[in-house]
């Protein structure tokens, strides 16, 4: 038998990831990651923040750089698109037209935003936020006197606003439900946030209908609500959430729905073949269920579970969801996973006021499913072990902030 190919679809940190970890754990084989953007795989955090404020470079965010991948015998084919996958044949195809053999093969797409189908989006000075071209462009946007208008207050749309604003940008948040991030944090914390926007300048209109993008020539003058009112943009940045990349394995028979479905150990449907990242809708062993995290945690770690099950030792993923944000003078990391219906009250430890807080949020037996930490630093472990103890706390302890996080 020839050597073994290892084939990673995806070019993003948990493609790159997946060959580190299969090195790390000894892989002797052929490793090849094809990466549809023209760059070495990157991290995105930094840009809807730091390089988004020209505080970063982009080499900084390059997973490893080229010298690492040629020492590592690892084979990025930067501008390939994989087209279509084979699972009976073992082949895949690139847009290149090659047609490459796989012993097992890695699926690490990630998402794509989505679209706002409306009139006027299509404007040279309308974005989106997934590249580093992307946050290139908006940057360019951004200084006094200049109004952006971003559309969304989810993530992507309160990072950006943040940079938008540390650059003297007037900046006004739409967002169609009552608060940002309402679905994911609840009321209470959701305020936490608009406030924060709001105190450094941010015109949010929440609860809000946009009909079109006003557009003069190929530019976009403004977004048109459905009162009629005519917000003035200079450029606006449309972050209205993203849709993961199945294509590929819907196309190659394997089961898809919301993601590629993936067993505890991160498997589709089809035993040589894995997902990990945005895509992977994972039968999570320590939660219980179904789930499919979109951020840079579940990119960084779940790919040495699947390097750990291809050289022989087959590993379940247990990592809970976390990620983290930083807008303005907040910091925060969530743990855990607490989607709207899923929980039946938040606690919160010290005071939202001061921006110094943690919430927890708890189901009606009063375990905690996650935790988020503001401002406040070092506590991640001890959140995780309060929701993996699975055990009812008391709640007065648990709001209380001279009980020791532990002792709870
Ligand atoms: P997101 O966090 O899912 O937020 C999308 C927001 O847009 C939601 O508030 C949504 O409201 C709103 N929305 C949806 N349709 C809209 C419409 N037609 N008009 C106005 N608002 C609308 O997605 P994102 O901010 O686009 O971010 C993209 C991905 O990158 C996400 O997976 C996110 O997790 C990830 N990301 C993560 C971080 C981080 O971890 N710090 C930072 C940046 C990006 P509803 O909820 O009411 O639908």
């Amino acid at each position: 038998m020839g050597q073994q190919h290892v084939a990673i679809v995806g070019g993003g940190l948990a493609g790159a990831k997946s060959a580190e970890e299969l090195r790390n754990k000894g892989f002797k084989g052929a490793i090849s990651i094809f990466a549809a953007e023209d760059h070495l795989p990157y991290e995105r955090p930094p840009f809807s923040k730091d390089y988004l404020q020209s505080k970063s470079k982009f080499t900084d965010a390059l997973v490893h750089d080229a010298a690492w991948y040629r020492e590592q015998h690892i084979t990025v084919l930067q501008n390939t698109r994989v087209t279509s996958i084979d699972p009976a044949a073992k082949t895949l195809h690139t847009d290149a037209g090659d047609s490459v053999d796989w012993d097992q093969l890695i699926l690490a797409t990630g998402s794509v935003p989505r679209k706002l189908p409306l009139p006027g989006t299509d404007a040279t000075n309308v974005f989106y936020l997934r590249t580093v071209e992307d946050s290139t462009n908006i940057r360019r946007h951004f200084g006094s006197g200049k109004n952006l208008v971003v559309i969304g207050g989810g993530w992507i749309g309160l990072e950006v606003a943040s940079a938008a604003r540390a650059a003297d940008t007037s900046v006004t948040i739409l967002e169609g439900a009552a608060a940002p991030l309402l679905n994911v944090l609840g009321p209470q914390n959701a305020a936490v946030f608009a406030g924060l926007h709001a105190a450094h300048g941010v015109d949010l209109r929440t609860g809000v209908k946009i009909t079109e993008l006003a557009t003069k020539g190929s530019q976009a003058v403004g977004v048109t609500l459905a009162d009629g009112e005519v917000v003035p943009a200079d450029a606006v940045l449309i972050g209205i959430g993203v849709a993961p990349e199945v294509e590929l394995a819907a196309a190659a028979g394997l089961e898809v729905e919301n993601g590629v479905l993936v067993d505890a150990a991160l498997r589709t449907s089809n035993p040589d073949i894995y997902a990990v990242g945005d895509i992977a809708n994972h039968a999570h062993p320590v939660l219980g269920h179904r789930v499919r995290v979109e951020h840079w945690a579940t990119a960084l770690n779940q790919p040495a579970a699947v390097a750990a099950s291809i050289t022989g030792s087959a590993t379940e993923y247990t990592e809970l969801p976390y990620f983290f944000s930083d807008q303005y003078d907040l910091g925060m990391e969530y743990i855990g996973h607490a989607p709207n219906g899923s929980y039946d009250k938040i606690i919160v430890r010290g005071t939202t006021d001061d921006l110094e807080f943690l919430a927890f949020w708890v189901s009606s037996d009063n375990r905690v499913l996650a935790g988020m930490n503001v401002n406040i630093w070092d506590v991640v472990d001890e959140v995780k072990a309060l929701i993996l103890s699975n055990r009812s706390v008391d709640l007065a302890r648990l709001a209380d902030p001279t009980v020791p996080l532990g002792e709870v």
